[in-house]
C-alpha cells in the first residue's frame, strides 16, 4: 500500500484529464474515489466522456495528466497480465472474431491467471462454467460467436469478463442489445457478484431506473465533469435529470423497489 491512498479505495483518480488530441479535452481534471465493494453507476448524455473514462481506468488510454490509483498503487505500475488479474472490462462494443466457439472465447478470460505454458486447471474450469451458467449461455457453448444474435453475443462477452474473476469490473453499457428480461437478469447478476463476491462494479448505464434500482452510488457526468454523485435515492431528482440531460421529467417512487423512477414529461 503506497502512501496517500486509503486502504479500502479500489480506485482513486487524482486530477485526471483525458484528451484524444491536444485541442479537445474530454475529461478535465477529474477527482474520484471509489471504495472496494461499491456498485457505481455512471450516467450522462451521449458523448460526455463515460467510455473515455472507463478506457483510461482500464489503461486502454493514457491520461494527458493526473494519476489513476488502483488498490492504492499507480495503475501504470503493473504488467498487462497483472492488471488483467485485478481489473476486467466489458467494452461498449466488441468485434466478434470469426470461427471461434463461445466456450473458447469465454475461456480466453482465464488467460491472465495462467502462466505461459500452464495447463488448464480445475479453477479455470469452474470459473468458465460459473460464468456460463450465470449468464445463461451454456446452451450456446459450441456455437460460433459470429452466428449469435446481438443479445446472445453480449451475454457471451459478459461471461468472458466474469470468468476473468477480477476484483474490479468495468461495464460499458452492459445491457445494450438485451431484451427486458435479460436486462433484469444481467442487473441482478451484477448485484449478486457485487454483494456475494465483493466485486467492485463500475457500470455505464443509460437506464436511470436500472441505475437507481441496483447501484449504491450514482455518478452523472456532463462535459467530462462530475455533476451529481451520491446514493440514487438522494441524488436522482427531477432537477438533477434536467441539469444532466436537459430533459424535463418527474421522479416518482418505484412501487416495486421504492427507489426513484424517472418519467419524462410530455413535450408539447
Ligand atoms: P460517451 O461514452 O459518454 O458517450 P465517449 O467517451 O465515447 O462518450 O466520447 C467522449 C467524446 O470523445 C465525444 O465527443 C467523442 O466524439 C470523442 N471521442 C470518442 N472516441 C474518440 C476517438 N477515438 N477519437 C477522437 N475522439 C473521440
Ligand atoms: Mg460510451
Amino acid at each position: 500500500m503506497s502512501a496517500g491512498s486509503q486502504p479500502t479505495d479500489a480506485l482513486g483518480l487524482r486530477s485526471v484529464s483525458i484528451a484524444y488530441d491536444r485541442h479537445r479535452t474530454v475529461v478535465d481534471a477529474l477527482n474520484l474515489d471509489i471504495r472496494a465493494g461499491e456498485f457505481v453507476a455512471i450516467v450522462g448524455p451521449n458523448g460526455c466522456g463515460k467510455s473515455t473514462l472507463l478506457r483510461a481506468i482500464a489503461r486502454l488510454m493514457r491520461p494527458a495528466s493526473g494519476t489513476i490509483m488502483l488498490d492504492g498503487r499507480d495503475l501504470r505500475d503493473r504488467t498487462p497480465r497483472e492488471l488483467a488479474r485485478e481489473l476486467g472490462m466489458l467494452p461498449q462494443s466488441n468485434v466478434a472474431p470469426e470461427g471461434v466457439r463461445v466456450v473458447d472465447l469465454i475461456a480466453r478470460g482465464r488467460y491472465p491467471h495462467r502462466g505461459a505454458f500452464a495447463a488448464w486447471t480445475p479453477d479455470d474450469e469452474t470459473a468458465v462454467r460459473r460464468a456460463m451458467e450465470s449468464t445463461g449461455v451454456v446452451d450456446l457453448a459450441a456455437r460460433d460467436i459470429d452466428t449469435l444474435s446481438g443479445g446472445q453475443r453480449q451475454r457471451v462477452w459478459l461471461a468472458m469478463a466474469l470468468a476473468q474473476d477480477t476484483g474490479v469490473l468495468l461495464l460499458d453499457e452492459p445491457t445494450t442489445y438485451l431484451d427486458i428480461a435479460h436486462q433484469m437478469d444481467a442487473m441482478e447478476l451484477f448485484r449478486r457478484v457485487n454483494r456475494e463476491q465483493g466485486r467492485t462494479i463500475i457500470a455505464v448505464l443509460h437506464d436511470l431506473n436500472h441505475a437507481a434500482r441496483y447501484a449504491d452510488r450514482l455518478i452523472a457526468l456532463r462535459d467530462g465533469h462530475v455533476v451529481i454523485d451520491g446514493p440514487p435515492t438522494e441524488v436522482l431528482t427531477a432537477d438533477a435529470v434536467e441539469r444532466v440531460f436537459d430533459l424535463p421529467c418527474r421522479v416518482i417512487e418505484d412501487p416495486e423497489t421504492h427507489t426513484p423512477l424517472v418519467i419524462a414529461r410530455a413535450r408539447g
